[in-house]
């Protein structure tokens, strides 16, 4: 029988690490990644038949559970139909209508096929649109992974020991080989949540800003919110300077709540960029806003865009009938409410343990940090205890509970982690905490 460590020595002959995505590799908190056969509502198996507690949820998508009943019927009715076309479809239209219904910010909107492409997309629009090259963009929010995103800040530009210093592009690293010093110095790269280096950055360079780009709640760096003076000053800013505010809700949307981040944060973006839950787990992503913005892309507008596969029927199957399903009335509620329960439940048996511990969640996404206090920056991330999380990972896997294989990513529930998975959960974690 095919064995998880097997299978993990086998995938590496042929596939760089063995996997087709870094995180997936446990790389963060080693061991050895699970193969998964099959999962269905909170529930995911490994090849050696062990069942886990999914706490991932395919990093998202996966709000309804696994393999929901009338997804699989969705997409297996469309499949009937050929799997792709190359041309419009009427599904195409509601997927859109459903899309701007939702999410009132988004007038038109175009899909794509993955969240990369989106933020991509979306940054040249904003460039074509503005006729500006300069992208503003947050130390610890990933955005896919398009070259002029790949970047960090240079050793000083992050603490702006004097007000009046200047920033210097050109001090910008890229943060992954191949990127190009030309391409990483139109991106700005500014630590989340600080106020005045934001300020001070649309003083320098205000009149070359195209877009700033921000994940409105951060999920890739575990989950941390912004305080609203933030989210103000980021609207305000980009409006006075003449600069696109971006929200890239490839994680948030659908998932902290029906309209996204921007209904919970009274804000209304110029662009949106979606992903993850609107796919209901196929390969598929959107990015959309302002009509005059979007007027200027291909084929009416001078910005090109396109996808052999963009819109594809299974997808837009798959995707429609979940944000139709998640749509009802009381959903995000009961998955807060859920999720409410289960990390109070840890913070409790954390304190018992005697561990410092906190936690944090907006509707299906939620932190767990081994620190005092929840943290504001990725430098707080950084601070909190990432060898405990590394052992609480393991001791949790052991216990049949599968969560982020990093202290650096949010986790994700379903629908389907009722009151009796979060009981075992809990159960889980009492063993857990008492380990570690
Ligand atoms: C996942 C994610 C992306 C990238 O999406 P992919 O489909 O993996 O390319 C972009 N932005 C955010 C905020 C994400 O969470």
């Amino acid at each position: 029988m095919a064995t998880n460590q097997s299978l993990f020595e086998r995938a590496q002959i042929t596939t760089p690490g063995g996997v087709n995505s870094p995180v997936r590799a446990f790389r963060s908190v080693g061991g050895t990644p699970r193969f998964i056969s099959k999962a269905k509502g909170a529930y995911i198996w490994d090849v050696e038949g062990k069942q886990y507690i999914d706490c991932i949820g395919s990093w998202g998508p996966m709000i309804l559970g696994h393999a929901h009943p009338e997804v699989v019927k969705a997409v297996q009715v469309a499949a009937e139909n050929s799997f792709s076309y190359g041309a419009p479809t009427e599904a195409e239209i509601l997927m859109a209508e459903k899309i701007t219904q939702l999410v009132p910010s988004i007038e038109q909107v175009r899909l794509v096929s993955s969240g990369t492409e989106a933020t991509m997309s979306a940054l040249r629009l904003a460039r074509g649109f503005t006729g500006r090259d300069l992208i503003v963009k947050f130390e610890g929010c990933y955005h896919g992974h398009a070259d002029s995103l790949l970047v960090k800040a240079g050793s000083g530009l992050l603490t702006f020991a004097e007000e009046s210093e200047d920033i210097d592009l050109s001090k910008n690293a890229p943060s992954s080989g191949g990127v190009p010093q030309d391409v990483i110095k139109h991106t700005l790269v500014l630590p989340f949540n600080d106020l005045a280096a934001l300020e001070h950055a649309f003083a320098q360079f205000g009149p070359e800003i195209a877009a700033l780009i921000v994940e409105p709640i951060a999920g890739n760096m575990n989950l941390v919110q912004m305080t609203p003076e933030f989210i103000a000053a980021m609207r305000s800013l980009t409006t006075q300077h003449g600069a696109l505010l971006i929200y890239d809700e490839v994680m948030t949307g659908f998932r902290v709540a029906l309209g996204g981040a921007q209904s919970l944060h009274g804000i209304t973006p110029d662009l949106t960029c979606l992903g993850k839950v609107m796919g209901g787990g196929m390969p598929m992503a959107a990015f959309g806003g302002r009509r005059d913005i979007m007027q200027k892309l291909a084929p009416i507008g001078n910005v090109y865009q396109a996808g052999t596969l963009s819109g594809n029927p299974l997808a837009v199957a798959a995707g429609l009938t979940t944000l139709n399903l998640v749509s009802r009335e009381g959903f995000y509620t009961e998955l807060s409410n859920n999720i409410s329960k289960l990390l109070k439940g840890l913070e409790q048996l954390a304190k018992e343990a005697g561990h410092d511990f906190s936690t944090d969640h907006v509707g299906g996404m939620f932190g767990i940090y081994f620190a005092k206090e929840k943290p504001q920056s990725l430098e707080d991330i950084t601070k909190s205890d990432m060898e405990k999380f590394k052992r609480f990972f393991h001791a949790m896997l052991d216990e049949g509970v599968y969560l982020a294989p990093s202290a650096y990513e949010a986790g994700f529930l379903s629908i389907e982690h009722n009151d009796s998975v979060i009981e075992k959960m809990l159960v889980a974690a009492k063993v857990a905490f008492s380990k570690i």
